[in-house]
């Protein structure tokens, strides 16, 4: 009686190929751009005719990397810096009881091209590879609450950490011309700060990696400066 199947109506096609320096958030990155490619059983334009008249949608999706990892009652969200606990229905957490989560996002375009549906997104914080589990119209006359409080979470989160780029990444980047963004993109995902938080705690300088499209991308941080190494192909 209260266990239910879902089934995904989709999956997301993202640059976000691991899990490591996705925003906490959507719309902290807007150059994160993404596909939705619809499933077989949804694959007819039926299903998304007046979409269009939207900007912006929610995604209902499963945090399937995660899922069978269960979930915790309560949880250390990161913003806390990662000291504090909270109920995990207190949190945006992905460790939460049928791992659903949910995501406003802005609809860049509907395509159907040879045969395929699939909306074209901004500002996704989605897993490659993520299944939808449902979409629907962002309604800004009851979804938007401008006098909304949010306690611990209120704020948008904003760091001082400054972004600059070795000439090896500069000169690499300016070649891959079918990602225009991409500098920025890198650097808004940098400026999220996406080290654990106990990292954030540990002087001297750190080396990370993340890989983003099919590239690896090599950064250095000391104190709020990171230093983009290396950009290269996977
Ligand atoms: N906006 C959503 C929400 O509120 O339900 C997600 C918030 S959750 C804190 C965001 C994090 O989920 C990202 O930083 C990323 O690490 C993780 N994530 C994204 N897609 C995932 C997936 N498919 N499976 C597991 N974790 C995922």
């Amino acid at each position: 009686m209260n266990d239910y199947q879902l089934t995904a109506i989709g999956h997301i096609q993202s640059p976000y190929k691991q899990k490591f320096a996705i925003p906490r958030q959507p719309r902290l990155v807007p150059e994160a751009k993404a596909r939705l490619i619809f499933s077989e059983q949804f694959n007819r334009e039926e299903f998304v005719r007046g979409l269009d008249e939207f900007s912006h949608l929610w995604l209902l999706f499963r945090f399937h990397e995660t899922a069978d990892k269960g979930y915790s009652a309560m949880v250390r969200p990161p913003r806390l810096g990662g000291n504090e606990r909270k109920g995990v229905f207190a949190t945006r957490a992905t460790f939460r009881p049928n791992a659903i989560g949910m995501s406003a996002v802005k609809l860049d375009a509907i395509e159907y091209k040879q045969g395929q549906l699939s909306l074209l997104l901004s500002g996704i914080d989605l897993l490659d590879g993520t299944p939808i589990l449902d979409i629907k119209p962002y309604l800004p006359y009851s979804d938007a609450m401008p006098d909304a409080t949010a306690g611990f979470a209120d704020t948008r989160p904003e760091t001082d950490m400054l972004v600059e780029f070795s000439e090896q990444a500069l000169e690499f980047i300016k070649t891959q011309r079918q990602y225009p963004d991409l500098k920025t993109f890198i650097t808004n995902v940098l400026k999220q700060d996406p080290r654990p938080a106990y990292k954030k705690q540990t002087p001297g300088e750190q080396s990370f990696g993340m890989t983003l499209y099919s590239y690896n991308i090599r950064w250095q941080v000391s104190g709020s400066n990171n230093t983009v190494l290396s950009v290269e192909y996977r």
